[in-house]
C-alpha cells in the first residue's frame, strides 16, 4: 500500500479526482470536503496488486492549514492544477516546497487537471514547474470526462512500484496501523 496525498489550490479539482476514483463519478455541485477523507485505489501491474491509499485534504488548503499529520508517511503528493488557470500552477509552487519540507522523501506527481476545458497554460510553463520542481512525471486528466483518469494512476502506481520496493508501514489518520502486503518489485518499461 502507497499513501498518496492530493494538493493544490481550491477549485483545481481534487475532490473531483478524489471522487472519480472513489466511486467513478462526477458531481456538478460537489460540496467542500469536510473532514479528512482517504479512498483506495487498487492498480494491478503485471500479476500483482498494489492499493494506493489516496487523501483529500478536506477543504482546508482554502486557509492553508495543512498539518503535518496529513502527510505523514506519504509516499507521493499529486499536485494539482486546472488547464484552464495560469494561477493555479503558479500557486502550485508553495504546496511543492510545503511538501519538499514536510514530505521530503515523497514523489511528486503533476497533474493537470480539466483537459475538456480549453487549455490556456503553455506546455513550456508546465515543463519548466515539472523539472524546477523535481516531479516525477506531469500526468493530464478530467475528472469531469474520465478521460486519462486510470492510465495516469495506472502508471503513477508502476513507478512508485519501481520506486519503494521495501514494505512500509502506513498510519491513518486515526492512528492505527493498516496491514502492508509484501511484494516483490516488478520492473518494467525501458528505464531498467
Ligand atoms: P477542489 O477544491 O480542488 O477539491 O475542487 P472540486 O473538486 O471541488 O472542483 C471545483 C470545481 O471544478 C467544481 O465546480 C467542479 O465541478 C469543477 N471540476 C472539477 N474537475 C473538473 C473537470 O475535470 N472539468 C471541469 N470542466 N470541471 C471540473
Ligand atoms: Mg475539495
Amino acid at each position: 500500500m502507497f499513501k498518496a496525498v492530493l494538493l493544490g489550490e481550491a477549485g483545481v479539482g481534487k475532490s473531483s479526482i478524489f471522487l472519480r476514483l472513489k466511486e467513478n463519478v462526477f458531481g456538478e455541485r460537489l460540496q467542500p470536503t469536510v473532514g479528512i477523507e482517504s479512498c483506495s485505489k487498487v492498480v494491478r501491474i503485471d500479476n500483482q496488486t498494489i492499493t494506493l491509499s489516496i487523501w483529500d485534504t478536506a477543504g482546508v488548503e482554502r486557509f492553508k492549514t495543512i498539518t503535518r499529520n496529513y502527510y505523514r508517511n506519504t509516499h507521493a503528493v499529486f499536485l494539482v492544477f486546472s488547464c484552464d488557470n495560469p494561477s493555479s500552477l503558479h500557486y502550485l509552487s508553495q504546496w511543492a516546497d510545503d511538501c519538499s519540507r514536510h514530505a521530503p522523501k515523497a514523489l511528486k506527481f503533476l497533474i493537470g487537471n480539466k483537459t475538456d476545458l480549453e487549455r490556456l497554460i503553455p506546455v513550456e510553463n508546465i515543463d519548466n514547474f515539472a523539472a524546477g520542481f523535481e516531479c516525477e512525471d506531469t500526468y493530464f486528466m478530467s475528472a469531469k470526462t474520465g478521460a486519462g483518469v486510470d492510465e495516469s494512476f495506472q502508471r503513477i502506481g508502476e513507478r512508485l512500484m519501481d520506486v519503494f520496493n521495501t514494505p512500509l508501514i502506513v498510519e491513518s489518520h486515526y492512528n492505527e496501523s493498516i496491514e502492508i502486503t509484501k511484494f516483490q518489485p516488478s520492473r518494467s518499461g525501458c528505464c531498467q
